[in-house]
């Protein structure tokens, strides 16, 4: 583009960023070193903050608590001086608004005093402050010249504040990013506007100027709660949920290349497998994944339910359905403990001589590994258990069917796609314990089903919870001693291992020895992941026998440990772990019919807030209500380690925050896909967020 033309075209927001004045080459490039290539890019470069500069304040108002204030005045005094101490160059200027005077302070900028001279008026923006002196000083963040009847830039605006980009000054990027708004005129927007206007939200032309411009000011723009910027978070959730979906329908194109059939003969198996009936919400889960199973599109399906709903027991129902049917199942586990438990209790459960159940962990010799991938690769195995080591290329399936995906938040989603990978059209069941909002679900996982089995088992007791400060461990220990002497077995947690992870921690190497020491009359042993993986085993499986009393580990047991006979928790350094993650340990007692107790111990230093967050869990036993506790407390924290699979991947929305939005969106998503295909929903998606598209690698 020649420069005349540039003067004639009017920027549109498809142009590059050079088709904006005083973009060049460099700037050009320090912009796309920061993602912002096209026009529209630098448009969603939003303000990560406002400053009010709407009204000038009157210099006599001023107070050292004035938090920030415009003021404008004549400059009745101006010098340089070089600080005494620091040899800091100083530059004054004495500011008088006719109400009052006031020195302006800049440090180690000398070009200033060549900018301004005495009688120069001025427009600045910055906060007061008292000096050395004790008498007032004004700190410009920013200010101008101006006419002597004029307005200045600064003025009468609320004024946008950008992080800063590879060093581009505040002022250029504020004036780039104006001369971006006249690309605004010609965008155009493209969600059905009957859509956008039955949510209830304001064009995106508006929307983007508002932002960037905003012409009112009120705690709804500074919390970025106002309808342009839910417009924006709708946008990209939009695209998202647009994008996952056309991707499924695409994957749905072919149908399933098998057909599942539940008989009488199978249900009679099953109901010879399972020593007990069913619950109510694990027969409704259950019909749920039949109907996937025999649907011809693949299923991927999220069994939610609190640690000890019966989750597992619902999946291998699915397992024996896919196996009756002459296919094979995976069960993939996130740790080798809990594979090794799966293993052996699928192998007391199932009838060993009618199903070859195989298992398939990264600790089993080179040998036993080889003849594990023989057998399933021949389908002679039919149920394999395992952790991650089954997704490894070496792994090959006779007639994959069925993986069941546990705890799932300790999987990525390349893992997922690799079982997928793993046969034709898997279909996908991911287990999690972990309660989350649907709506969080759906930014995580995609296009998934959720079943939630929200009941329990019949003769669960309820874990007493309760919390004491950890001076008070030497009683605990004591009532440890008391219920051990009856039978009883108790878990001790602690949060690292030892003192290389975290100084202000307590490890749980040094505990053990304590632990050990303070109850020598009683069977002690320690858990933790750095162990080896046969002493792990050989110490889980002696505490599963009841040959030990107390087992003292990190949260290597968070997860489906599940011995029945153990009815005492000791979390120690409580206050340190995220609340779902409590919930699982706790989850670990109360599995028989015996009265099970749960005693966090928290730091004597905890905070308050700590404490009273550790209050209102140990009242409640309901995972759901958990999660929102820890969910309202943390945001989406780590607890389903989250943070970069939900979180990043959008730039103005937030999970939780914005789940109403998500949900609308997925509804509008399923709608277009449904009446307008596939195609034309992907087109969409890139129109309205080429980068959702991109990352959902349908591009
Ligand atoms: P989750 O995986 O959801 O934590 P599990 O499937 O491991 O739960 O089940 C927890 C415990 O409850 C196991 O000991 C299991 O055998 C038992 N259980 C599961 N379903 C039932 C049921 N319907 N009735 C009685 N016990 C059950
Ligand atoms: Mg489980």
């Amino acid at each position: 583009m020649t420069i005349a033309e540039r003067m004639v075209a009017p920027i549109d927001a498809r142009d590059s960023v050079r088709a904006i004045r005083g973009v060049g080459r460099q700037r050009a490039e320090i912009l796309q070193n920061a993602g912002i290539e096209s026009v529209r890019d630098l448009l969603d470069f939003l303000p990560f903050r406002y400053e009010d500069r709407r009204v000038v304040t009157p210099i006599v108002a001023l107070t050292p608590e004035t938090p920030s204030a415009l003021i404008r005045g004549e400059v009745v005094g101006l010098r340089s001086r070089v600080t005494r101490v620091q040899r800091m160059e100083l530059i004054e200027a004495t500011i008088d608004d006719g109400t009052a005077t006031i020195p302006v302070v800049w440090f180690n900028q000398p070009y200033i005093a060549d900018r301004i001279v005495r009688g120069d008026r001025l427009v600045l923006f910055g906060r007061p402050r008292t000096g050395n002196g004790g008498e007032l000083q004004f700190d410009a963040a920013d200010w101008e010249k101006i006419a002597a009847d004029g307005h200045g830039m600064l003025e009468g605006r609320v004024v946008p504040v950008y992080t800063s980009i590879g060093g581009l000054p505040q002022r250029w990027l504020r004036g780039a990013i104006a001369e971006a708004l006249a690309a605004l005129e010609r965008l155009d927007d493209p969600v059905p506007a009957n859509l956008r206007t039955g949510l209830g939200l304001p064009p995106l032309a508006a929307s983007l100027a508002e932002l960037h411009a905003p012409s009112r000011f009120d705690a709804a723009v500074s919390t970025k709660a106002t309808g342009e910027y839910r417009r924006l978070v709708f946008d990209e959730f939009f695209a998202f949920q647009l994008a996952i979906r056309a991707r499924r329908t695409f994957s749905e194109k072919q149908p399933k290349p098998r057909t599942i059939v539940i008989d009488d003969a199978i249900r009679a198996t099953v109901r010879r497998t399972l020593p007990f009936r069913l619950t109510g919400a694990q027969k409704r889960v259950l019909r749920e994944i039949a109907d996937d199973m025999r649907s011809p599109r693949p299923m991927y399906r999220l069994i939610q339910g609190d640690v000890g709903s019966g989750k597992t027991i619902v999946a291998l129902v699915a397992a024996l359905v896919a196996i009756a049917n002459g296919h094979q199942a995976a069960l993939l586990a996130p740790t080798e403990v809990l594979a090794e438990q799966h293993f052996r209790r699928i192998g007391q459960l199932v009838d060993c001589d009618a199903i070859r159940v195989v298992r398939l962990s990264g600790s089993m010799t080179a040998r036993e590994k080889r003849d594990a991938r023989a057998a399933i690769e021949s389908g002679e195995a039919q149920l394999v258990v395992g952790t991650h080591a089954l997704v490894v290329g070496s792994v090959n399936f006779h007639s994959l069917a069925l993986a069941i995906v546990d705890e799932q938040h300790r999987f990525g989603v390349d893992q997922r796609k690799a079982l997928f990978d793993k046969g034709t059209m898997v279909d996908i069941l991911v287990m999690t314990a972990t309660p989350i909002p649907r709506s969080l679900a759906l930014a995580l996982h995609g296009d998934l089903d959720l079943s939630v089995i929200d009941e329990l088992p019949p003769g669960r007791r309820p874990v007493k919870c309760v919390v004491r400060g950890s001076a008070r461990l030497p009683n605990v220990l004591d009532f440890v001693r008391e219920r051990t002497g009856k039978g009883e077995q108790a878990y001790v947690v602690f949060p690292v291992i030892d003192e290389s992870d975290r100084t202000d921690l307590k490890p749980v190497t040094a505990g053990y020895e304590a632990i050990r020491a303070s109850l020598s009359d009683r069977r002690v042993a320690m858990l933790h992941g750095r162990l080896p993986a046969d002493e792990k085993q050989v110490t889980m499986d002696a505490f599963a026998r009841g040959e030990l009393d107390v087992l003292v580990a990190t949260t290597v047991i968070e997860v489906g440990i599940d011995v029945a006979s153990a009815t005492m928790m000791v979390i120690v350094d409580a206050d340190r772990f995220g609340l779902s993650q409590l919930h699982q340990l706790r989850g670990r007692v109360g599995r028989g019919a015996a009265s099970s107790i749960c005693v966090l111990l928290r730091d004597e230093t905890a905070s308050e807030e700590a404490k009273s967050r550790l209050r209102e869990f140990a009242v409640t036993n309901d995972g759901f209500v958990v999660a929102e506790l820890d969910l309202t407390q943390r945001g989406v924290g780590d607890m389903t380690g989250t943070r970069q699979a939900g979180s990043s991947r959008f730039r103005f929305g937030q999970v939780v925050r914005d789940h109403a939005l998500m949900e609308a969106a997925r509804d509008a998503a399923i709608a277009i896909v449904d009446s307008d295909g596939p195609e034309a929903a992907l087109d969409l998606a890139s129109r309205i967020d080429r980068r959702q598209v991109r990352v959902e690698g349908v591009d």
